[in-house]
């Protein structure tokens, strides 16, 4: 298949924000891509060569990527250089160079997805003494036969600056439309997608068996599962209504949460965003190996930092030690995690998740030899009110977040934020309950003793149903001195030079952001606002939700992409709950 044909989508996709016509631009590549090759397309448009969990990842130095320009296209460094200072992306200034040498691209055989995606393979793999070389050679080699088109999304996606924006949503739709005709059918591929967050591994098998072999699409060891997420409610009383009375109630932890994969001896660790952490969890792996009993096992837990000397629950913050890539043995003897687990979904070729949560729970005792680095969480089955109040005192004062409830009779629902786990957490003083989770999505220039960071953050929230984010805060407290410092380079990977096409906004940010950064921020209540767009005419006619005196909690939450951030939704039932206890 000729990567042109390719190209022309990324390019209709770019042109568009709206989501229908991205979808229809999808389906029609994907009618036109051969079954053998339709992961990898997938892979290709989303700027990837491997789902996220393999951990091999693209994303050269654009230093890198200009000398592999210049040497495809024999032009001097600086002057790619100056090039690049003018169009503020390297994409445009290989197209612009490609275009240069017509000549020479119409001798040459035109692109194949299946070189492209070779290619980069190798780019991606290349390691050691003389990488650097290589990476470059193979990066010119491509561009030097890519139309200018082609170069310029090749140059993107190295770079890691791809962009295009497609949710992956929005692919399930485009598979469910063009291998089945009806968008009625994404219900079955979405779940085959929340039992492998593999889109290429889902489409492929689309492709090849139908909407039978969907149907069929088994858990695997190694292919993390898409984690299942709780509500919130303010009360527990409103809680226990709503699980019909009676609920497990577990301590909310306050560490990182884990999705363990055991084949034998052999263990993987996702993290929320289900990347593959393994390497940071050393002891995580070695415990597991020895107390979890049985030879395969998908199971969750949090992970959570403990006091060395009295094993004490320590703050998520102390996890940070573990975010290193050398030294990690080191780190974990000084700062020594335990594991509170919590739930299982396969055991042995058996698949758990459609199983009840007593079941599971049962089972879960049932497969670990508990100590105190690797134990189950508290639990709690009652229906008495009180009896929760005082669990949840018992869980605030040893350090946890609050509870979680669960539904008795609860299956895993994979990738949903559904109603049968429900978190309760600790009310702060304010009216508003607790704290929000933000994306970044763009800033203000500081003045005064910030003049050269940032004075404020524009934050925003997530729009599922139209899958958008929209602005509910200009954050410009609660940054300590480090953070603000630390501001203009953590976030300059992301800047654009407009808005986000998935950003709603009626304010002028002075610099714009890729939604990536997800922040947690606290205010004294939700208000009425006419300038900021989230949840816009839904309470009332000309007016949005905002946050009154925001302010920046020290949490950057690098756990959380930003469609994990706080939704429209919630923000919708945090200001109805709110007003009935003003009422
Ligand atoms: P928050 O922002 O409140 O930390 P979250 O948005 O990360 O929560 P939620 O769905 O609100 O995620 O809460 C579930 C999270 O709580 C899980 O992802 C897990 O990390 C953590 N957790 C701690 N204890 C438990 C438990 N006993 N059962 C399930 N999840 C737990």
């Amino acid at each position: 298949m000729r990567y042109s044909e390719l190209v022309e989508v990324c390019e209709e996709i770019e042109a568009t924000t709206k989501r229908l016509e991205m979808t229809d631009s999808l389906v029609k590549l994907f009618k036109k891509t051969p079954a053998e090759l339709i992961d990898k397309v997938i892979y290709l448009i989303q700027g990837k060569i491997y789902p996220d969990f393999v951990g091999i990842k693209l994303g050269i130095a654009e230093k890198l990527a200009i000398k592999a320009i210049s040497q495809a296209y024999g032009v001097d460094k600086n002057e790619v250089l100056r090039d690049f200072k003018r169009l503020g992306d390297l994409g445009t200034v290989a197209k612009e160079l490609a275009a240069k040498r017509t000549q020479a691209v119409l001798a040459s055989a035109p692109l194949t997805v299946e070189r492209v995606h070779e290619t980069l393979d190798e780019i991606a793999r290349a390691s050691g003494a003389r990488s650097q070389e290589a990476k470059i050679g193979l990066l010119a080699g491509l561009l030097a036969d890519a139309t200018p088109k082609e170069a310029k999304f090749i140059v993107r996606t190295v770079t890691g600056k791809m962009r295009l924006g497609i949710a992956d949503m929005t692919i399930l739709d485009a598979l469910a439309i063009a291998y089945t005709g009806e968008k009625e059918n994404r219900k079955h591929i979405e779940r085959a997608y929340n039992t492998s967050s593999d889109l290429g591994d889902v489409a492929k098998t689309l492709a090849t068996s139908g909407l039978e072999g969907i149907k069929n699409y088994k858990i695997r060891v190694g292919r993390p599962i898409r984690m299942m997420l709780a509500q919130r409610l303010a009360s527990a009383d409103e809680i226990l209504n709503k699980l019909g009375g009676e609920a497990a109630c577990e301590w909310k932890y306050d560490g990182e949460r884990i999705q363990i994969h055991k084949k034998g001896k052999e263990v993987i660790l996702f993290s929320r965003r289900l990347e593959n952490i393994t390497e940071q969890y050393p002891d995580v792996c070695a415990t597991v190996r020895e107390h979890v009993q049985c030879n395969e096992a998908i199971i969750e837990g949090e992970c959570v930092a403990v006091h060395p000397d009295t094993g004490e629950l320590l703050p998520f913050q102390e996890l940070m030690h573990r975010r290193r890539k050398y030294g990690v043995e080191d780190a974990a003897k000084k700062f020594p995690v335990s594991l509170f687990l919590f739930d299982v979904l396969y055991i042995d070729g058996e698949d758990l998740t459609q199983q009840e949560y007593i079941v599971r729970r049962k089972k879960l005792e049932e497969i670990v030899r508990c100590d105190e680095r690797i134990r189950l969480t508290e639990m709690l089955r009652t229906s008495d009110l009180s009896e929760v109040e005082r669990f949840f005192e018992h869980a605030i004062e040893a350090g946890c977040e609050g509870l979680i409830l669960k539904a008795l009779n609860g299956v895993y629902q994979a990738g949903a934020r559904g109603w049968l786990w429900i978190k309760l957490k600790r009310s702060y003083q304010s009216k508003m309950v607790e704290p929000i989770d933000v994306v970044v999505v763009g800033a203000f220039h500081g003045r005064g003793r910030r003049s050269g960071s940032y004075g404020a953050l524009l934050a925003a929230v997530y729009d599922k149903e139209n899958d958008v984010f929209t602005t509910i805060s200009k954050v410009g407290s609660g940054f300590k001195d480090e953070d603000l410092e630390n501001l203009p380079k953590m976030l300059s990977p992301y800047e654009i030079e407009h808005v986000h096409p998935r950003v709603k906004s009626e304010i002028e940010a002075d610099v714009w952001f890729t939604p990536s950064v997800v922040m947690e921020i606290i205010g004294d209540e939700l208000t009425l606002s006419p300038v900021h767009t989230t949840a816009f005419g839904k309470i009332r006619e000309g007016a949005g939700i905002a946050v009154r005196f925001p302010r920046f909690t020290g949490r950057w939450r690098f756990d959380k992409s930003p469609e994990d951030a706080t939704t429209v939704e919630e923000i919708v039932e945090m200001y109805k709950s709110q007003l009935k206890k003003v009422e």
